[in-house]
């Protein structure tokens, strides 16, 4: 199966309303392009420079999205042109990505990364732990972060009852901050769940945006 024909059978299975990153990490230009030619237009990297680096040959009209643990050193790499960062864990991330962003005189979407799965090597925000971000005096004064929603991974298991509870409780943390503190923001929209192998179940649990690598580009490369 070609990377066309991949996506073209991955869009049947999403309905409007649920944004497709595809997830070309680790993947050659050639392979974006491939996807860019059957009109993909947002794409998902896990390392800055490796973004910065595909950002400076590909169309300018691509979205570029960071879903990678990001080191707050790296910012300054995609801060000129990243369109959504899905993976804030830290409120120091939050805030070297607040003045790298107006350094260059914008704003950057950026999600609440959540974690919800059974491996400890996961990155993000224990349950009820963004909520002290959020409240913090810190992040009030940041003029140059917009927050878009949440992300998060499930457990890596083929337990479905597993998965189907991790994506619950993203979706419950969702709604908890968007009463408490984004009520009235209409920009609070996104909920960043669901990969190559769960990305149905996560659309069924109120997912927004998908992210999806392997079954668009095939296994990657280390
Ligand atoms: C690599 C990665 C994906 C894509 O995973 P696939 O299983 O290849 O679809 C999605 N989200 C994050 C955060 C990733 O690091």
């Amino acid at each position: 199966m070609s990377i066309a024909e991949n996506i073209s059978d991955i869009r049947k299975d999403i309905p409007e309303g649920v944004t497709l990153v595809c997830v070309s990490k680790y993947h050659p230009i050639e392979a974006l392009q491939e996807a860019y030619s059957v009109g993909e237009r947002v794409f998902g990297e896990s390392r800055a420079q490796e973004m910065a680096m595909k950002h400076e040959v590909l169309p300018k009209d691509i979205e570029w999205h960071m879903i990678g643990h990001l080191q707050t050193n790296k910012v300054k790499y995609i801060a000129r042109f990243v369109s959504l960062i899905h993976s804030v864990d830290s409120l120091e991330l939050l805030s070297q990505i607040d003045k790298s962003a107006e350094k260059n005189c914008r704003v950057i979407d950026c999600l609440i990364q959540l974690h919800v799965a059974a491996e400890e090597s996961k990155f993000g925000f224990l349950l009820g732990e963004a909520s002290l971000m959020l409240s913090s005096k810190e992040f009030q004064e940041m003029k140059h972060v917009r927050i878009r929603g949440v992300m998060g991974m499930a457990t890596h298991t083929d337990d479905m009852e597993r998965i189907k509870a991790d994506f619950e409780a993203i979706k419950r943390e969702f709604d908890t901050l968007k009463t408490t503190f984004f009520e009235k923001s209409d920009f609070f929209d996104t909920i960043s769940m669901g990969m190559s192998g769960d990305y149905q179940l996560a659309i069924t649990e109120g997912s927004t945006m998908v992210r999806i690598g392997t079954t668009i580009f095939g296994e990657r490369k280390k």
